[in-house]
């Protein structure tokens, strides 16, 4: 059974060192959040299962290859006609960071809820938990219908459903994008949200209404990151609160991705709502403190090292 089922886009993604106008060079790599999460849990020595689509083409080998190569399970890696999608990332001055994406048509947002239904029918038992986000749904109809039948097969299965919000302006209205993530937030069980994106979940006029109308709606934790201050995991009980681990942040991107892995990671191990906290905010923390949306996130053994003082050397 596997601990984790989780579905989306991945594309390839080129970094560059200097501006793409001007010639600068890029490496390539991976990146796409649902794959982030889904290779951190890996990483944790979780049984993960990602459920997607990339193109025939040396992108689409890239993500399956690195997929395979970080332990999360490609059985349901589809390649389709479509090329693989593209995100361009090229760091104008430092701490800002020029995004531009390449997915109108690609393999991704050719995903369907076929794809998710042979996905199902192919695993050994359905997942324990199944991560969604926002994307998905806002990449197209296919995909949104694809992440409505995950939720319906996960909760038929009696999986959890865990949503992060992740609400991207860039692709649809924030109309349409509050329907369907209040739609999405009245099947998640876990609710993962930035501060600013809860008001995209639900009503309410503050963030303690919108949890409460969350937690009445069924979610049974809500959890708000707030980057370098830590977050915050509402419950029926009350709230825990944790702070961020002090790190040199080199690159924000996939922190949140990071964050949902150590959550879930906690979440599968059964560990009380502090410790999950705790491994959430630790991977978040990896993931600022290195290059790369999901390069720098630790395996098992490396959770420790953030409590190793300065100029330790580690085998
Ligand atoms: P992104 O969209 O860039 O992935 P996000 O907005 O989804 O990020 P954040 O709240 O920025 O998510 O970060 C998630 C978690 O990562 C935070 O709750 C915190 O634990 C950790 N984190 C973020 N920024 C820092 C930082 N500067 N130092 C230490 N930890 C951080």
């Amino acid at each position: 059974m596997p601990d984790v089922l989780t579905l989306g886009e991945i594309m390839a993604c080129l970094r560059a060192d200097g501006q793409v106008k001007l010639g600068g060079t890029a490496r390539t790599s991976i990146a796409g959040a649902e794959a982030n999460v889904a290779i951190g849990l890996a990483r944790l020595g979780h049984d993960v299962a990602f459920v997607g689509a990339v193109g025939p083409d040396q992108f689409g080998e890239l993500a399956r290859r690195t997929l395979r190569a970080e332990g999360v399970g490609v059985q349901a890696l589809r390649t389709d006609p479509a090329p693989t999608g593209i995100v361009v990332f090229e760091q104008r001055v430092a701490g800002v960071t020029r995004v531009d994406y390449h997915r109108n048509g690609s393999a991704g947002s050719r995903l369907s809820a076929a794809d998710v239904e042979n996905a199902y029918a192919a695993l050994p038992a359905p997942p324990r938990i199944l991560h969604i986000t926002g994307i998905t749904p806002a990449l197209g109809e296919g995909p949104a219908l694809a992440v409505r039948a995950a939720v319906r097969l996960a909760k038929a299965a009696g999986a959890r459903v865990c949503l992060d919000v992740n609400h991207r302006s860039r692709l649809w209205s924030e109309d349409v994008a509050r329907r369907m993530l209040t739609e999405l937030s009245a099947e998640a069980d876990i609710i993962v949200a930035s501060e600013d994106e809860l008001v995209l979940a639900t009503s309410g006029d503050a963030e303690a209404s919108r949890v409460r109308s969350l937690l009445a709606g069924g979610a049974s934790e809500v959890v708000v990151k707030r980057g370098a201050a830590g977050a915050t995991a509402f419950t029926a009980d009350g709230a825990v609160s944790h702070p961020a681990r002090p790190v040199t942040a080199v690159d924000t991107i996939g922190a949140g991705d990071a964050f949902v892995a150590g959550y879930l990671s906690g979440t599968v191990d059964g560990l009380p709502l502090v410790e999950r906290l705790a491994r959430a905010v630790t991977t978040g923390a990896f993931a600022v403190a290195g290059h790369g949306d999901w390069e720098g996130l630790p395996t098992r053994a490396e959770l420790s090292i953030l409590d190793l003082p300065d100029g330790t050397a580690v085998r």
